[in-house]
């Protein structure tokens, strides 16, 4: 069982819920766990601002408002049992698996959907099987590949300017009342992997799952980054 990195409450209004951020960072599908004190501050304040960025580009999510250092309003949501991994650069379980060295870039960014299933490690997925578990529709297979391709671009061109390399990222959807797809979840050092444009040094959860660096200092580095980018827009 994953230690989870954010925990759910319920709120006194209907369809809102607290989202608190903790300070866990967990790898090898929960096999080392390791706290971080001011990691869930951190992600949560990366978060918040990316949504607010993807808002203010078109993008909605299920975010509402950021409410203290470590927690934030959410709309509740029927999250969908699929992470969906998009992939600008060839890194990871995918350079491993094609038998690569990471670094390669991929002209046309990868979608990838993996199924949440703790008990079978999140296994890499295809369309078909999508269906085949019923997990989403075909209209909602083609709407999850259609906003990440979306949500990646706008994140492209955010870290960009952050002098981030945006190497890949998953995100998670949900279903709203009404059924309509919104991102939910977190977008986050922990969900991203992000380079240095100039050095490629990274500034993500691989310093951890990695042992090669401080993640609470890359963490920093990243928020202010973006701090500063939204600054000036
Ligand atoms: N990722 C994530 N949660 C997971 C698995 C992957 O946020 O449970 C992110 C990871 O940070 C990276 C991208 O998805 O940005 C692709 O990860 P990959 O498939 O390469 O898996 P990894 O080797 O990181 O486990």
């Amino acid at each position: 069982m994953k230690a989870r990195q954010k925990k759910l409450y319920k709120t006194p209004e209907a369809g809102v819920l607290r989202v608190a951020y903790k300070d866990d960072a967990t790898a090898l599908n929960g096999e080392r766990r390791e706290i971080f004190a001011g990691k869930g501050r951190r992600n949560n304040q990366i978060t918040s601002l990316i949504f607010r960025y993807l808002k203010a580009k078109g993008i909605d999510s299920h975010f509402i408002e950021e409410i203290s250092e470590t927690e934030q309003l959410v709309q509740e949501v029927e999250i969908i049992p699929l992470e969906v991994v998009v992939r600008n650069v060839l890194a990871g379980s995918l350079a491993k698996r094609l038998g690569k060295s990471e670094g390669e870039l991929i002209e046309q960014p990868i979608v990838e959907f993996y199924y949440k299933e703790d008990a079978l490690n999140d296994p890499f997925i295809n369309d078909d099987h999508v269906l085949f578990l019923e997990v989403a529709t075909n209209r909602e297979v083609e709407i999850l590949k259609q906003e990440a391709k979306r949500i990646n671009a706008a994140l492209t061109e955010l870290f960009k300017k952050a002098g981030v390399t945006l190497v890949d990222f998953k995100v998670e959807f949900g279903r709203t009342k009404d059924g309509s797809i919104l991102l939910s979840d977190e977008i986050s050092p922990d969900t991203c992997r992000l380079w240095d444009v100039e050095t490629n040094e990274k500034l993500d959860k691989d310093v951890f799952r990695r042992n090669i660096g401080n993640l609470i200092t890359v963490y920093d580095e990243i928020l202010a980054r973006l701090e500063e980018v939204v600054r000036n827009v």
